[in-house]
């Protein structure tokens, strides 16, 4: 995927956008357009979080830290998860389960949810399957997630103290969908993880081999609970 220099320094890549390395993992304008590995690209203003990234990264590539985590784009275990964005998640739901770089696909969405039949999460997921061999699927929420509870209402709020007028709000208000309910939280965990399994076991194109099993993760001990599924 081509991004357009001049809008890439604010967009970065379009979320969701499911491409995943089943297709032009190679030869991609590096993220957010900054530079490449090499740093031979112009370098646009940036913050100084992502300047020490960058820094980070020249090292890494120079030192060859890449080294241990080599692997091929086929999943080890056969395995995909789809979990939560959550920062509590980013080292530990690896760590709790086991598993290292190159044993499966993780796909992180706020709330882990398959929200839709037809949503990048849902294509991500039957790309894993058909491309990439996995056969089995884990949906992981975990506990005291931000994404549980989260109002409508409030995050229009949240919107308008950030600065997005009123016109773009009553906008996105008609674009086809029921916004307010879109930016919602999803209520009762272990029913999300029930409702996600129900829409990748029944997807109509799911191959019928591919087991889907849901959990709910202890956000601190990484302590795993299989959520019961009809
Ligand atoms: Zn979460």
């Amino acid at each position: 995927m081509q991004e357009n220099p001049s809008k890439a320094a604010t967009e970065s890549k379009t979320p969701g956008d499911g491409q995943d390395d089943a297709s032009h993992a190679t030869g991609r304008t590096p993220a957010c357009g900054v530079s490449d590995a090499t740093g031979r690209t112009p370098a646009r203003s940036v913050s100084p979080t992502v300047a020490t990234i960058l820094e980070h990264n020249a090292a890494f590539v120079a030192s060859k830290g890449y080294e241990r985590y080599q692997t091929d784009k086929y999943p080890e275990k056969k395995l995909a998860i789809v979990s939560c964005m959550d920062t509590r998640l980013t080292e530990l739901l690896l760590a709790a389960l086991g598993l290292k770089n190159g044993d499966a696909k993780i796909i992180k969405v706020a709330g882990a949810e398959v929200a839709h039949p037809f949503g990048s999460v849902m294509r991500s997921l039957l790309i894993a399957v058909c491309e990439l061999g996995v056969e089995d699927v884990m949906i992981v929420a975990h506990t005291n997630c931000g994404a549980q509870h989260m109002s409508g209402e409030e995050m229009v709020h949240d919107m308008r103290r950030l600065g997005v007028s009123d016109e773009r709000i009553s906008l996105a208000r008609h674009c086809g969908i029921d916004f307010d309910r879109w930016l919602a939280g999803f209520g009762d965990t272990e029913e999300s993880v029930r409702r996600s399994v129900d829409v990748v076991r029944n997807h109509p194109v799911m191959p019928p081999h591919v087991r889907i099993t849901g959990f709910v993760m202890d956000s601190v001990t990484g302590e795993l609970v299989q959520v019961t599924c009809p």
